[in-house]
Order: structure tokens, then sequence, then C-alpha cells
């Protein structure tokens, strides 16, 4: 693939003073469309998930779902939802299940998003699903953005006038395979998504806490024993967007918002709609929260979907700590065997210093360090380092590891600062950021987090380009 529109995205950003890696997330955008029109091609370019997979086969869920993409200073999280096509149900029975289920997922998508994209393939030209897909995302009250992909090809005949039949006013004609027109795309995006919520961050003394995880691990079971556990403040009070409810407590005398535990409360049936419903939800808890307790079963192993819950709250710049819960199925051998914790840590060790508890919420048994941990893991979090703290620290890690030469030219670290974010962010002014190799910036990342913690949080390093001074 072409890293063309990556380059476009970051000169554009930088001509606009923005800086995309300090902004919240906030803001959902579901990619709407049939099968193989190009949804998740679209969804890996924006969320530069270069390697993950796509399959030919029409029809099969995806592995992530759901990724942060950046554009002009604005972070949001991007959805891919899979195929609507009931003509493309084949026989078996297991994937007209996992068919059903996907289309179920896009529509509540569609309910969740704050705008959608509807995706057609220019090169088929408007199909009858597409027209049924068209009508119901009119009538959803939602910005939508028409989308034809694939108009990458002279060679290919291109129906693009046909789109205007869907009544969504002109399309954006784009190639998500090879970056063609993605940033004015992403222009309109911009253009038409609600504004950034700033407030949602700015709160200070409460411990804002998201409870998220697949269906089944003990969400709801948690949430009873936190709020049992600690003296509640107010039961429930209406959070910020529409449904959402919060239940506030008193933890050591330090108010703790579980943000959005209607959308928890809501889990008991298992189904797949009701899967993704619950997900789409939880990234928007997330967004008002500080720390993400990322649920899930010890006694099934760690699946690619808790990793991929804990690597988006890590990625939206929110602590994480994994609660390993039903440690009480898990048998008593494992139990005893370090091991076992050992390898809950290292599934998820993408999340440096990552705190991993293990609990029976069904028995209440070591609940109480549920909320103690979430708050030092917040405290990390805030954690403000002193520039001149700062400086020094790099100016050792550089002298004792100096970086290697690139094309015989070697990169000089002139300043360092943390930004002021939210999400841990230091920002590297640098003779030429291309010299910076991502296993160094890992090393200094590295040097930085053994003084100054951050455990359990992602901790941004962004490059700056910045004049040397003259010798
Ligand atoms: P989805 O089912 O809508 O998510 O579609 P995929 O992203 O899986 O893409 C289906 C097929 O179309 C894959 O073989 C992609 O490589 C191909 N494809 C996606 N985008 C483009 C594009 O812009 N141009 C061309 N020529 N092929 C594309
Ligand atoms: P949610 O969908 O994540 O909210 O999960 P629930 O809290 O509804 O729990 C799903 C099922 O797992 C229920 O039957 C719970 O009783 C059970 N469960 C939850 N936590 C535990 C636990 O720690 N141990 C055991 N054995 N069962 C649990």
């Amino acid at each position: 693939m072409s890293p063309a529109a990556g380059m476009v995205r970051t000169r554009r950003a930088r001509r606009r003073g923005g800086d995309p890696s300090l902004s919240p997330v906030s803001g959902i955008v579901a990619i709407v469309g049939r099968p193989n029109v190009g949804k998740s091609t679209l969804f890996n370019r924006l969320t530069g998930q270069r390697h993950a997979i796509v399959d030919e086969t029409a029809g099969l869920t995806r592995d992530r779902l759901y990724g942060v993409a950046e554009w002009r200073g604005r972070r949001f999280t991007l959805v891919d939802t899979a195929g609507l096509d009931p003509a493309l149900v084949p026989d078996d029975p297991g994937i007209a299940e996992l068919t059903r289920g996907t289309q179920e997922q896009a529509r509540l998508a569609i309910e969740e998003a704050d705008l959608c994209i509807l995706m057609v393939d220019v090169r088929t030209g408007v199909t009858g699903l597409d027209e049924d897909v068209a009508r119901i995302l009119r009538s959803g009250g939602k910005p939508v953005i028409l989308a034809g992909n694939k108009a990458d090809s002279s060679a290919d005949p291109y129906y693009a006038h046909e789109l205007y039949r869907l009544g969504l006013g002109d399309p954006r004609l784009i190639s998500a395979l090879s970056g063609t027109d993605t940033g004015d795309l992403l222009d309109d995006v911009l253009e038409r998504l609600p504004p950034a919520d700033g407030a949602a961050e700015e709160r200070v003394d409460e411990l804002r806490v998201a409870i998220i995880g697949r269906p089944n691990v003990g969400k709801s079971s948690l949430l009873n024993c936190l709020v049992g556990e600690e003296r509640a403040l107010v039961s429930s009070v209406a959070g910020t967007t529409r449904d959402a409810v919060d239940t506030v407590v008193d933890h050591h005398g330090r108010q703790v918002r579980l943000v959005d535990t209607a959308g928890i409360r809501r889990r008991g049936v298992v189904s797949t709609d009701i899967e993704h419903y619950s997900l789409l939800r939880a990234m928007r808890a997330l967004e008002r929260s500080d720390v993400a307790l990322v649920v899930v079963d010890s006694s099934e192993g760690i699946v690619a979907q808790d990793r991929h819950i804990a690597g988006y709250a890590a990625e939206a710049g929110k602590g994480v700590v994994v609660i390993a819960n039903k440690w009480d199925l898990v048998p008593q051998e494992d139990r005893a065997d370090p091991e076992t914790l050992t390898k809950i840590g290292a599934a998820f060790d993408f999340v440096p210093g990552v705190p991993v508890l293990t609990l029976s919420a069904l028995q209440g048994r070591n609940v109480a360090k549920v909320l103690d941990t979430a708050e030092a893991v917040a405290d990390g979090r805030a954690t403000r380092i002193p520039t001149s703290a700062l400086n020094q620290l790099v100016r050792e890690a550089v002298a004792s590891h100096p970086p290697a030469m690139h094309r015989g030219r070697r990169l000089k670290v002139l300043y360092a600062t943390q930004a002021s974010s939210p999400n841990p962010t230091v920002v590297l002014f640098v003779n030429d950021p291309e010299l910076l190799h991502f296993s160094y910036e890992r090393y200094l990342e590295n040097r930085i987090r053994a003084v100054f913690g951050f455990a359990g949080v992602r901790l941004r390093m962004v490059a700056r380009r910045r004049a040397e001074p003259e010798a």
C-alpha cells in the first residue's frame, strides 16, 4: 500500500499547527456498506492498521472493529461494521448466523455513531442493497457521507453517476487501497462530525472509570460489588450523552464516577447485536473516563477481543487496569502457579506496567483493591514531568546510548518537554524526525518510564523538527 495518505496527513496537520497526538478522542464514525466494497481496507488505512487482515471472502467478521483515527488535530473513533447483504448469506448455518449478527451490528452502529460513511463500489455501481442501506441511513437522522470506493484505475468502468441515485448528495470518490483522496474524505468527516467535547477531560478531582470488556466476563457483577463496597453518593446520575447513566461513589474521600453504568447493566442477555452495542457504548463511556477497567474471564483465558479492547483504551490515552475475573473458576493448581498471572500480564504487554488484578466478582473477593489500583493508574497518568528533569534524563540517555547513524546523519535531540495533555505525551524537538528510529524512541520512552512510571498508560512520543542552533 502506498504511504501517500499518511504523509499527506502529517504534512497537513503540521501546516495547521494542530498536533493529533495531543487531543482526546471524541466522536464515533461508522463505515457502513455491503461486503467487499472496501470498508476494512479504508479502516486499516485510516487507523494505521496496515497489517490487519483483509479477507477476500465476503461476510467474514473482522479481527479489529474499531480504532482511533487522527486528522488535522482531531482524534476520533472509527468503527468498521461488517456487511449488510442478506443475499450473501450462504447455506452454512454457522456463517449465516455470523452474517445476521454483523447485519444487526451495522444497524446498531448506525444508531450509535455520530456520523456514517456509506461506502459503495464505483466499479460495480449501485446495487439494490446499497439503496436499502442508503434508505436506512437517510432516515437515521445522522450525518452521512457517501464514499465511492475503488476509483483507482482508469482501466475500470466507473458508475459514479449512479451514486446520485442514493439521495445522499455528492459522492466522494476515493481509493481506499491506494489512499487517493482519502484526505478529502477525512475533511468531509471533520466538517460534519459534532465538535469535540473538550469539557469531558477537564474535571480534575473526580476519578472517572469505565468498566469495559466482552459480554459475560462479569462487568455488571463487578459494578454491583463496587457499588456495594463503597458508599454510593448518588445511585444514578444522568451522563452527558443520551441514555448514559453514571454511578458516583465515594472511595476514601475521593469521588469516583463509574461512567455509563446503564450501558453495563443492560448486559445479561447474550447475543451478538448486544455485544456490538455494548462495545460502541463502552467507547463512548471511555471518552469520558480517565481509567478503563478491562474485565476478562480468567477461567476462559485471554482472547483476541480482550486484547483489542485494552489496546483501544490505551490508544485512546486512557489508563488501563486488567481485571482477571472469575478467578474462583480457575483450577487451584493454576491459581497457585505464578506463571498463570504472568501469562495474563504478558497478553497485555503492549500497555507497559499494566496492573492485573485477580478477582471473583461473584464472591466479592479482592474487589476492594480495584479502585485503589484505578486511582494509582490515574495518578500516574496525571504525572507532569518537570521540564528540566526531563531534559537532563534525555541528555543522559542519549549520552549513554547515542543513536545510530542513518545514511550518514545522526539524530540530535535538542529539547524535550511534556505536552499539556491529559494523554501523557512527550514532545522531542529533533534535527530531523525521520532520523528517530522506532527502537530508539522505545529506548527513550523506557528510560523516562523507569523514572516517572506511567504504569498502565501509553506514553506517546512525538518528534518535531527544530533548527539546530548555529555553532
Ligand atoms: P469490506 O468487506 O467492505 O470490508 O471490503 P474489504 O476491505 O475486505 O475489501 C474487499 C476487496 O476489495 C479486497 O480485495 C480489497 O483489496 C479490495 N479493495 C478495497 N479497496 C479497494 C480500492 O480502493 N481499489 C481496489 N481496486 N480494490 C480495493
Ligand atoms: P457482563 O455481561 O460482563 O456484565 O457479565 P455479568 O456480570 O452479567 O456476568 C456474567 C455471568 O458470569 C453471570 O452469570 C455471573 O454470575 C457470572 N460471574 C460474574 N463474575 C463471576 C465470578 O467472579 N465468578 C464466577 N464463577 N462467575 C461470575
